[in-house]
């Protein structure tokens, strides 16, 4: 017997009518999209929901959703002449960009804030032979200074704030609705600079008004509670959280943001540092799913909405796991770990292990 021929999951073939491709554009890619939506066998009974699932955003190439903004962003860039790219990263940004770079034969410039960036991002922009600035300053900082870099020196910038990255992300809500034959009644997401929650938005947006979906979900985001600009109305100038992927004080996509949350009838809520390391390691010991902590806020709102009261029953919720675990060892590690020692023979292994 042979197989069927699998259709493509290279998104800037597969949703082309609904991306800004031309003839021109480089089609060009690591592999990025088709990711898996993972069922839940413990958390979604104990909420309550018709279904919940993940989506393992964290299979992407480079290990986030980056991968699937930044495929377009820096083939646009192609496209347009450009021979660098530059980015701020919080670390996903800086490891996708420097792949998609390599593979374009692109020189990649990134800017990272000082010392608050997980070990295997910085790793992944390192061997992709970036050239790295680490700064003083927020992720907000480095924001600033790459958009006024980018207009003064020919380098493109593919930050969020490019267009083509919301374009690209949008394809992520379209693989759902593909997926389950309809959208979820509430998609959670952590944000952070805010544009992967405005993609969703406008991916299930234009699927449910070409009649793909016959409903659209309600947004529900959430930020880590010492990093939640949108949720208290003001920036945080000094924002802090284990989750360094959204430790953000001001999104520049806070006005889609907002208007996603609206109107969608969905919410935007804080999750504390405890209750996304709680996920975190529920999500890895009973889901088998080992994200990184900013990932973890999703499943984290989620069961905090529940227990405020929030009724799911008869619902089903997609949570965004949006970058993979191994890229931040330093918190898995922390997690209260049981490891036996033992000599090199078999009765000190059994009795390490309990079992003599
Ligand atoms: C970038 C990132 C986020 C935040 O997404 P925004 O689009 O900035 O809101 C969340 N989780 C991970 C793993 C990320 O890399």
């Amino acid at each position: 017997m042979t197989g069927s021929p699998l259709p493509t999951r290279f998104i800037l073939e597969r949703y082309r009518e609904l991306l800004p491709v031309t003839d021109r554009t480089p089609m060009v890619t690591l592999g990025e999209g088709g990711t898996p939506l993972l069922r839940s066998r413990s958390i979604e009974k104990e909420l309550g929901l018709k279904a919940l699932y993940f989506k393992l955003e964290s299979m992407n190439p480079t290990g986030s959703f980056k991968d699937r903004g930044m495929v377009l962003a820096i083939a646009k860039a192609v496209e347009d002449g450009a021979k660098a790219v530059i980015c701020a990263s919080t670390g996903n940004t800086s490891a996708s960009a420097a792949a998609f770079a390599v593979r374009h034969g692109l020189k990649a410039y990134v800017i990272v804030p000082d010392g608050k960036i997980a070990m295997g991002k910085l790793a992944q922009a390192i061997v992709h032979g970036a050239d790295i600035v680490q700064m003083a300053g927020s992720f907000d900082d480095a924001l600033n200074v790459v958009r006024e870099l980018a207009t003064r020196h020919p380098v493109a910038l593919v930050n969020s704030v490019n267009p083509h990255r919301i374009e690209g992300q949008k394809t992520g809500a379209f693989e759902i609705v593909d997926e389950l034959g309809d959208a979820p009644e509430i998609l959670c997401i952590p944000v952070g600079n805010a544009g992967n929650i405005s993609a969703y938005w406008r991916g299930f947006q234009e699927y449910y008004e070409l009649e793909h979906a016959r409903q659209l979900p309600q947004m529900w985001g959430f930020q880590a509670e010492g990093a939640a600009p949108i949720v208290n109305g003001a920036p945080v100038a000094h924002p802090e959280t284990i989750a360094t992927a959204i430790r953000i004080g001001n999104p520049a996509s806070w006005d889609m943001a907002v208007d996603a949350r609206d109107r969608s009838g969905g919410r935007i809520r804080a999750v504390t540092d405890e209750e996304i390391l709680e996920a975190y390691r529920r999500l890895a010991a009973e889901e088998a799913v080992f994200c990184e902590p900013a990932s973890a806020a999703s499943v984290a709102g989620l069961i905090r909405q529940h227990r405020e009261g929030a009724d799911l029953s008869g619902k089903t919720a997609v949570c965004i796991i949006t970058g993979n675990g191994l890229k931040d060892p330093d918190t898995a590690l922390g997690v209260t770990a049981q490891i036996h020692r033992a000599e090199a023979d078999l009765p000190s292994v059994e009795r390490a292990l309990g079992w003599a």
